[in-house]
């Protein structure tokens, strides 16, 4: 860096980025060029909002909810967070522990910032979402990454993770249905992961389940919450991005524990104040409102999954595991000769076809890309015609 500039604390060194976005961006360039690119690059659902959620919205712009809003939420929302939870899970949760935040994302930086520091250590999947590690290390805490494997369908091994927690163990961050590999952990594996970490007591969990209402065939989703046990030093990280196809209104929220739900709602008055009041409004529309169009939506992912599964394993040199939730696939592409990164470069430039190298989500990801099938189903037939072109010049 230029000596005369204006030097940054040293931290911001520690903080990664989402080179998806990068990705997004370079395909939409090529776009602008007049190219033709199958975008299966985006983590965001490819469906508009259903329209009581933004007649909601318009409404609460009629109704002049134009200030601030109390910084953890409207009362109503809170309420409604908890009421969906109950509806959906049996859970019991407080309203009060409900703190609604600009998006999934910043609960986990606020629960790496209230639990990490130098001399503490972060537990984070690997491939995983890449802004766990990176907030972890921002806390200054050292971020110890744990490895999911094709071979379990990409679900943890509870008696790895354990294996990995020291006195150090500040943080625990589970995800699941999981990004990039749409994995799902089953029932046994959470049980035996949470009667481990009564061993633990220190430990806290966050636990991210932004994909929880998209899972697939036999496949369940299974929720933190109803773990007791670990009900106090339960962090539950949710929202409205991926159901409800609100990714750019950003909305989500955490579910606390009782007596950290307090220093959250500090660091959202020491940073965004409130959520966007007429969001809030769309988002309690969103949980009150009917669910046909989440139901809707996850059916259609069901069979694009089907589809993009299959047509991944007659790629040559591909080989794709079924995953169970969210809406990716995650091919093993070592078969072809490349690596991640070449033939990511390679499919977008050359073939016309946007995915995600696997080790942008971690070391863990070498060899694999991340297709999501958040597209529709001609797209996804293309995107496979154009690959299997390219792939037989190699
Ligand atoms: N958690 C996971 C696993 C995700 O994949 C994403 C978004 O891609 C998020 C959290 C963040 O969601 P939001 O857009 O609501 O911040």
């Amino acid at each position: 860096m230029d000596q005369n500039l204006v030097r940054p604390a040293a931290r911001m060194e520690q903080l990664g980025t989402e080179t998806a976005f990068a990705v997004i961006a370079r395909a939409a360039e090529l776009v602008a060029q007049g190219r033709s690119i199958c975008n299966l690059g985006p983590g965001q659902p490819d469906f508009q909002p259903a329209p009581h959620i933004i007649e909601a919205a318009q409404q609460a712009i009629r109704d002049g909810h134009h200030g601030y809003t109390p910084s953890p939420g409207i009362p109503k929302l809170r309420e409604a967070v908890s009421a969906d939870l109950h509806r959906r899970y049996g859970a019991e949760v407080d309203p009060g522990q409900v703190l609604v935040v600009p998006g999934g994302k910043v609960t986990m930086f606020y629960a790496a910032l209230m639990m990490g520091e130098p001399g503490t250590e972060i537990l984070y999947p690997d491939p995983g979402f890449p802004i766990y590690g990176s907030v972890a290390r921002f806390s200054g805490a050292t971020p110890v990454p744990y490895p999911l494997t094709e071979d379990r369908g990409f679900a943890f091994s509870a008696e790895d993770v354990l294996s990995r927690l020291t006195d150090k163990t500040r943080l625990l961050m589970v995800n699941s249905p999981a990004n990039p590999t749409g994995g799902v952990v089953p029932k046994e594996e959470f049980d035996k992961l949470v009667a481990g970490l009564a061993a633990f007591p220190k430990v806290a969990i966050m636990a991210d389940e932004i994909y929880s209402q998209m899972t697939y065939d036999n496949h369940n989703h299974t929720t933190l919450l109803s773990y007791p046990e670990i009900r106090d030093r339960l962090i539950l990280l949710e929202g409205w991005s991926k159901t409800y196809a609100l990714t750019g209104w950003r909305l989500g929220y955490g579910v606390w524990p009782a007596h950290l739900v307090d220093y959250a709602e500090r660091l959202a008055v020491n940073s965004h104040s409130c959520v966007n009041a007429v969001a809030q409004y769309a988002a309690l529309a969103a949980l009150e409102g009917p669910q046909d169009a989440v139901a809707d939506m996850v059916a259609a992912f069901s069979k694009r999954r089907r589809l993009i599964v299959d047509l991944l394993n007659t790629v040559p040199g591909f080989r794709c595991v079924e995953p169970g939730g969210a809406f990716y696939a995650f091919p093993n592409i070592e078969g072809t000769g490349l690596d991640e990164r070449t033939l990511q470069r390679r499919l977008l430039e050359d073939a016309g076809v946007a995915v995600i190298h696997g080790t942008s989500f971690g070391d863990m990801g070498e060899g694999y890309l991340r297709f999501s099938y958040a597209a529709s189903e001609d797209v996804i037939e293309e995107a496979i015609a154009r690959i299997k072109r390219f792939v037989a010049t190699l």
